[in-house]
This record gives C-alpha cells, sequence and structure tokens, in this order.
C-alpha cells in the first residue's frame, strides 16, 4: 500500500474572502502535510497514528487555525477544545471535549486512546472508556500513573490568544503501507455558543470515524454532522455498497443536502479508502485541504482546485 494522508482546515469562506489568510492557511496546510508524510515514511511504531497526530499538531501550534491556540472562544470568552483519534484497524479510539487549557488537544486523545487498549479490570481500571471531558481528563490520567505533558499545555495569558473566525477546525486521514487507516478532528468547536456546547469533531461516527475499510474527518456544522452520522455513514456506504470514497463522500453529501436542505450550515469531508483512493470534498464556499502520496503533494481550497506543490 502507497502511504497517503490528507487534511483539511475548515469549511467556510477564507479563501474567498481574505486572501492573506489563504495563502497563510495553503503555507501552513503544505508544512503540516509535509510533517505529517515524513512520519508517515518513518520507521515509527503505528505511523499513520504517529502522521495524523503531528499533521494536527503543527495545526493546533499555528494560532492561525480554530484548534490549539487558535481555537475561538464561547460566549463566556473561554476557549473550550474537542478533539478524537481512531485507529481502523482495532477501532481504538481517544476523545476529549472541552478542554480549556490544552494546545495539543489530539496528543491528549491519543494517549487517551493508548491508555484504553491496556489491558486491565474493566471494573477499576475501565479501559473500555476513551472519551472524557474538560477537568477529568487530569483525573484519568493521574489515574494511569502519568500527567499531560507541559509541552501539550497552553503557555502564555488566554488574552494574548489570537481569535480566528468560524470554520478552520482541522483534521487529518492517513494510510500507511499495512493498510491501517488513522483518524484525527481537533477543534474550538463554533464561535459564541454557549458554554459547554460539543460539536461533531470529537464524537465517533459523527467527526471522525476509521474502520479497515475507510477514514474520514468532517468539518461543518456539527449538530447537523451527528444527526446524519456522517463519518460513520461515509465508512458503511463504502463497506456495503462497495463503492469507493470519491463515490460515498459524494453520496453522503448529497444526504446532508437532502435532510437540512433550509440550513446554512455546510459541511466538508475528507476521506481514504483501503485501497488508497482519497477525495477532499465540500458544499461550503470552500475548505483547504493538502494531501501526499507517493511522493506528490497536491492542495486545494476552492471548488474544484487542485495545485500541485
Ligand atoms: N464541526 C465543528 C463543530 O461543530 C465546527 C467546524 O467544523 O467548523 O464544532
Amino acid at each position: 500500500m502507497q502511504p497517503t494522508i490528507i487534511l483539511h482546515t475548515g469549511v467556510g469562506t477564507t479563501p474567498l474572502t481574505d486572501k492573506q489568510k489563504a495563502k497563510k492557511l495553503a503555507d501552513l496546510a503544505i508544512e503540516a502535510i509535509d510533517a505529517g508524510y515524513q512520519a508517515l515514511e518513518s520507521n515509527v511504531d503505528r505511523p499513520a497514528l504517529k502522521a495524523v497526530e503531528k499533521t494536527i499538531n503543527v495545526l493546533e501550534a499555528s494560532g492561525i487555525v480554530n484548534a490549539g491556540v487558535g481555537a475561538v472562544k464561547q460566549s463566556d470568552g473561554i476557549q473550550r477544545r474537542d478533539a478524537t483519534i481512531m485507529d481502523g484497524s482495532t477501532l481504538a479510539c481517544g476523545a476529549v471535549s472541552s478542554l480549556e487549557n490544552v494546545k495539543h488537544t489530539i496528543s491528549v486523545a491519543r494517549r487517551l486512546m493508548e491508555f484504553t487498549e491496556l489491558p486491565g479490570d474493566e471494573s477499576k481500571d475501565p479501559k473500555w472508556n476513551f472519551y472524557f471531558c474538560g477537568y477529568y481528563v487530569d483525573k484519568i490520567f493521574e489515574i494511569h500513573g502519568e500527567k499531560v505533558p507541559d509541552e501539550w499545555k497552553m503557555s502564555g495569558k488566554p488574552s494574548m490568544v489570537p481569535r480566528v473566525s468560524d470554520g478552520d477546525t482541522v483534521g487529518a486521514v492517513a494510510i500507511d503501507t499495512r493498510g491501517t487507516i488513522v483518524a484525527g478532528t481537533s477543534t474550538g468547536g463554533l464561535s459564541g455558543s454557549y458554554p459547554g456546547r460539543i460539536g461533531d469533531s470529537p464524537v465517533i461516527g459523527a467527526g471522525t470515524y476509521a474502520s479497515c475499510h475507510c477514514g474520514v474527518s468532517n468539518t461543518g456544522r456539527g449538530e447537523n454532522v451527528m444527526k446524519l452520522v456522517a463519518a460513520k455513514r461515509v465508512c458503511d456506504l463504502v463497506k456495503l455498497e462497495k463503492i469507493n470514497v470519491m463515490i460515498a463522500v459524494d453520496r453522503m453529501i448529497k444526504e446532508y443536502e437532502q435532510t437540512f436542505p433550509n440550513t446554512s450550515g455546510r459541511i466538508g469531508t475528507i476521506a481514504i479508502d483501503k485501497d488508497g483512493n482519497w477525495t477532499a470534498q465540500f458544499n461550503g464556499a470552500a475548505m483547504t485541504w493538502a494531501v501526499k502520496s507517493k511522493g506528490h503533494g497536491f492542495y486545494g481550497q476552492r471548488r474544484d482546485e487542485k495545485i500541485e506543490f
């Protein structure tokens, strides 16, 4: 299998409305996909997992997307971040919601995923529990004799944190030489939402899903994405209808439009299937995406745009 990695930095309007920011997003997408591809080609254990984490780490540290440092604020002025990572070869996953002072939300999710893979007594050391919120994340690390590493935490005053517009959630999907597919998504959610609101991004099957057939990361109006269980829907289409991800994502987005005809909320999706096919599709005005496969890189921002880098 040829290793392939794809990312998005959220569905929205930016590349059409703000040329400077569009350029920054394109440069960032290329930097992040290169970093992920390097990990994917390296000799590490679980290269697809490492690649998705690395790619999202670069995006989270940038301050120009709605994840990690640049997460938007809820209506009480506080940033709350959500993330999920899922390994399609085992269905192992880790998910977190409403983290206030963590920059590398995806790394916290990955570590939680690893805790759940530990053998243990279910009643006391709950290996089946993979989704935690806010304050309790520190507790679950403590239970496993660890602390959330300082380099994953925010530094500096929250007021120094840049504010970004809606959209700009980030996600990545990778397949490695063994055919293992991993998907991850990291976000600050929707700007100005009620405190404690959680969207689709950390919800398994909605914003994020990976199986041995397919991996998906979504962006868009989280409430709709959850109602459609959109990421799992794509994977089911690939598995049950034996179609590739290009067709499956196109069908899911059409279903989204039929189900929510009057919504202004949009959806954007990246996906890779077990045969290494990849796709980036959206029904909003724009979505920055980038892919690297067989040493070749492409990115796009507007409809039908595919530029080699
Ligand atoms: N889906 C994210 C949420 O609803 C937002 C986004 O993708 O822009 O939290």
